[in-house]
C-alpha cells in the first residue's frame, strides 16, 4: 500500500486544464482570475470583500497591518495553532499574549480571555486572534461581545475552516470568515488545507475601509486610483503612499483556486463521512474522538484524537506507512517565544492536549479501503 499522509490536495484534470489555460493567456499575475477568485470565494463564504494574497501568513501580516498593530501593542491568541497566527503580531512589533484553550473544543477559552482582560488595566490589549482550530468554528458572537466590552478588534484565523459554521443566539448560520463578528478573517490555500493553490491565502471582511487598506498594502502601498492620488501627472502616474509589500497571488494560482472552490462542498461532505467512520470505529475504546456538537458544522481540516500513549501509536502508524501528525506543538513552548518570556507550564490545558493529540489521515481523496487500513492499525 502507498504511504498515507495526514492531509493531501485533490487535483484533477479540470484543475490542470484551468492552470494551463491561464499559463497561455496574457496574464500570469494580476490578471482577471484573481478578481474572479476573490468574488467567488466571497460569495461562497457570504462576506462582502475578499483579498487574495500569496499565502496565509501574508494574509495574517496584512490583517495586522490594516488594523494598525504597532510596536508594543498586545494581542491575545491561542497556543494551539500554527506559529503564524502569533508571528503576524511580532512582524508589526507587537506583543503576543497567549491564553489557554478550552479542554473540550481545544479553541481559545473565552472565559480565560475574559479573566485576562478583567485583571489588566483597561486599554492593555488591542485585539484577539481566535483560531477555528481543526475546523471547529469559534463562537465569534461571544468573542465579539467580549471584544466590544474592551474595545478590541478580532482577526479570525479561519485557515482550517472554509465551509464551517456555528449557529448564533438567534439560530442563524454564521459561516467562518463571513465578517459578521470578526473585523477580518484569513484563510490559507496551502495544499493540506481544503482549497489548494500551492501557496496562497485570502483575507475576508465586511469593512470597505479595511478592504481598501488591504488592497494598497498588498501591492507595495501603491495606488493608481485617481480619487486617492495627491496629484496626477498623467495616465501612467501612481503613488506609493505608505510602506506596503508584494503579497500578490499569481493568476494561474487563482485559476486553480476557482476550480478547487467548485468542489469545496463535495470535499467537505467527504470529510464528514470520514469523521463519522472514525467516530464509529473508536467508540467504546480508550481513544478520545473530536467533540461533536449540534450547534456547529465542523469542517474537519483535521481529525484529532487523544491517546494515552501517543508516541507508541505515532510510531506504530509510521512503521505501517501511515503518516499521522501532531497539531500543534504549543506555540508558547517554541524557543523563540520562550526567549520572549513564555515558559513550559504556562498553559496546562494546552500542554496536556499536546501530550496526547494525534491527527489521523483526513482528506477527501482518502479511500474507504485506506481508511479501514488506518483504523485497523490504530486499533492494533
Ligand atoms: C496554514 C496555517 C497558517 C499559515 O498559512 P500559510 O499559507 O502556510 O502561510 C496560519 N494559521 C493556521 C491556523 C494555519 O493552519
Amino acid at each position: 500500500m502507498k504511504p498515507i499522509p495526514y492531509g493531501r490536495q485533490d487535483i484533477d484534470q479540470i484543475d490542470i486544464d484551468a492552470v494551463i489555460e491561464t499559463l497561455t493567456s496574457d496574464f500570469l499575475t494580476q490578471g482577471p482570475k484573481i478578481e474572479e477568485f476573490e468574488k467567488k470565494f466571497a460569495s461562497y463564504i457570504g462576506v462582502n470583500y475578499a483579498v487574495a494574497v500569496s499565502n496565509g501568513t501574508a494574509a495574517l501580516h496584512l490583517a495586522a497591518l490594516a488594523l494598525g498593530v504597532k510596536e508594543g501593542d498586545k494581542v491575545i491568541t491561542s497556543p494551539i495553532t500554527f506559529a503564524a497566527s502569533a508571528n503576524c503580531i511580532r512582524y508589526c512589533g507587537g506583543e503576543v499574549v497567549f491564553s489557554d484553550i478550552d479542554p473540550k473544543t481545544f479553541l481559545l477559552d473565552i472565559d480565560k480571555v475574559r479573566k485576562l482582560l478583567e485583571s489588566s488595566p483597561k486599554g492593555t490589549f488591542k485585539g484577539i486572534i481566535p483560531v477555528d482550530f481543526a475546523g471547529y468554528p469559534v463562537n465569534l458572537e461571544a468573542f465579539r461581545a467580549l471584544a466590544d466590552e474592551f474595545g478590541l478588534w478580532i482577526i479570525e484565523d479561519a485557515c482550517h475552516a472554509p465551509g464551517a459554521y456555528f449557529r448564533d443566539s438567534n439560530s442563524q448560520v454564521q459561516m467562518s470568515g463571513n465578517g459578521k463578528f470578526a473585523d477580518l478573517a484569513i484563510f490559507s490555500f496551502h495544499p493540506v488545507k481544503h482549497i489548494a493553490t500551492g501557496e496562497g491565502g485570502m483575507i475576508t471582511t465586511n469593512s470597505k475601509e479595511l478592504y481598501d487598506k488591504l488592497m494598497i498594502l498588498r501591492t507595495h502601498g501603491i495606488t493608481k486610483n485617481p480619487d486617492l492620488l495627491q496629484k496626477n501627472d498623467g495616465g501612467w502616474y501612481y503613488e506609493m503612499q505608505q510602506l506596503g509589500y508584494n503579497y500578490r497571488i499569481t493568476d494561474f494560482q487563482a485559476a486553480l483556486g476557482l476550480t478547487q472552490l467548485q468542489k469545496a462542498d463535495k470535499g467537505l461532505k467527504r470529510r464528514q463521512e470520514i469523521a463519522k467512520r472514525y467516530d464509529e470505529a473508536f467508540a467504546n475504546t480508550h481513544i478520545v474522538t473530536p467533540l461533536v456538537s449540534e450547534d456547529v458544522y465542523h469542517a474537519f481540516h483535521l481529525y484529532v484524537i487523544q491517546h494515552p500513549n501517543r508516541l507508541n501509536l505515532y510510531n506504530h502508524l509510521r512503521a505501517n506507512h501511515i503518516y499521522a501528525q501532531v497539531h500543534y506543538v504549543p506555540v508558547h513552548t517554541m524557543p523563540y517565544y520562550q526567549s520572549l518570556g513564555w515558559n513550559q507550564g504556562d498553559f496546562p490545558i494546552a500542554e496536556k492536549y499536546y501530550a496526547h493529540c494525534l491527527s489521523l489521515p483526513m482528506y477527501p481523496t482518502l479511500t474507504s479501503e485506506e481508511q479501514e487500513y488506518v483504523i485497523q492499525k490504530v486499533l492494533e
